[in-house]
């Protein structure tokens, strides 16, 4: 009789736990997004990345704490999936800096009156010559919302 092969599925919870994106490889997406995208725009306070909890809609958030002036950059736990394109994970990290220069939980002057006014993040990203991201994001994203 022939062994009969079935390819193990792992769960995303093991995918997960087996990933190698941690708060540090957060933390090197953000150094390069910044050294090679927004070189321009000056770190004028401490500024932290880290994964929160697993969240399937909120993707990303950045506030600013107005006691130690210190910003918070954080991502959804689900982006430890190593299916997830690390463009998409770029996309999100260069969008909370695009608030982060325009003021919006930054000790920086605001820019605009909404964080979102006008579709400012996709015309800052492309200004940045990352339309790449944007692209990769709105096609993983209609994929993504698809399989919800
Ligand atoms: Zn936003």
């Amino acid at each position: 009789m022939p062994k009969s092969y079935s390819r193990s599925q792992k769960s995303a919870s093991e995918i997960i736990s087996l990933s190698k994106r941690d708060d540090n490889w957060l933390l090197s997406r953000l150094d390069y997004l910044w050294t090679n995208f927004f070189s321009d725009v000056a770190q004028i306070n401490p500024v932290s990345i880290g994964f929160g909890r697993y969240s399937k809609l909120r993707l990303g958030s950045v506030r600013l704490d107005r006691t130690t002036k210190k910003t918070f950059i954080t991502l959804t736990g689900m982006f430890k999936d190593e299916r997830i394109p690390v463009e998409v994970v770029d996309q999100t990290i260069a969008h909370e800096l695009c608030h982060y220069a325009h003021g919006f939980s930054s000790p920086k002057p605001r820019l605009h009156k909404y964080p979102h006014y006008g579709g400012v993040i996709n015309k800052e990203l492309r200004k940045r010559g990352l339309v790449n991201l944007i692209k990769a994001y709105a096609k993983w994203l209609k994929e993504y919302r698809e399989s919800l």
